[in-house]
């Protein structure tokens, strides 16, 4: 089994800490300065029964120039291009904003099977998921909603678990 996922999702959801996580390499930039990570990075990971290609595109938001326009543009071409697209939300936002409703918008027109994660629920009550859980369902017809914490190794067998089915 092999293929390709893209991690999107608004600055600062985590998207970076989990690719770093779940591939054990420093492969790109952490910040809290949104738009740091400019360029697709691949990365491989090899195991015995999978092999995934994990590319790590810039946000899609709503573009307020050309480049916004152009890296828009170039994240939605690899959205049909990829096997899975993993879209990462904050577990402390309790509602859905501006930059994720145009996501979620943006996602209606994708084919690909998009997983939603639920990140930073390290910073939650326990008692919040479901009602989230919820609101996203919701939203969009998400074929997985997994509440994580990518700053916890537990997640890296987890995600693998989940990410392994769509291959
Ligand atoms: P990106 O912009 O989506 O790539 O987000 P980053 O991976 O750069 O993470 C933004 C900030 O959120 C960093 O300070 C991370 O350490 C922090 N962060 C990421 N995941 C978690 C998590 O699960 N829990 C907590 N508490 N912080 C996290
Ligand atoms: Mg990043």
């Amino acid at each position: 089994k092999s293929g390709f996922i893209t991690i999107i999702g608004r600055p600062n959801v985590g998207k970076s800490t989990l690719l770093n996580l779940l591939t054990g390499e420093k492969v790109s930039i952490i910040s809290r300065k949104p738009q740091t990570t400019r360029h697709n990075i691949r990365t491989v990971v090899t195991r015995e029964d999978f092999q995934m290609v994990f590319v790590d595109t810039p946000g899609i938001h709503k573009p307020k120039n050309k480049l916004g326009e152009f890296m828009m543009n170039a994240a939605m071409d690899t959205l049909d291009d990829v096997d899975i697209v993993l879209y990462m939300v904050e577990a402390t936002e309790n509602e859905i904003g501006p930059g994720d409703q145009s996501i979620i918008a943006a996602l209606k027109k994708v084919h690909t099977p998009v997983i939603l994660a639920i990140n930073k629920v390290d910073l939650v009550e326990k008692s919040s998921l479901l009602p989230l859980i919820d609101m996203y369902s919701k939203a969009h017809d998400f074929r997985e909603i997994v509440p994580i914490s990518a700053t916890d190794p537990r997640t890296v067998e987890l995600m693998f678990g989940i990410l392994k089915k769509y291959l």
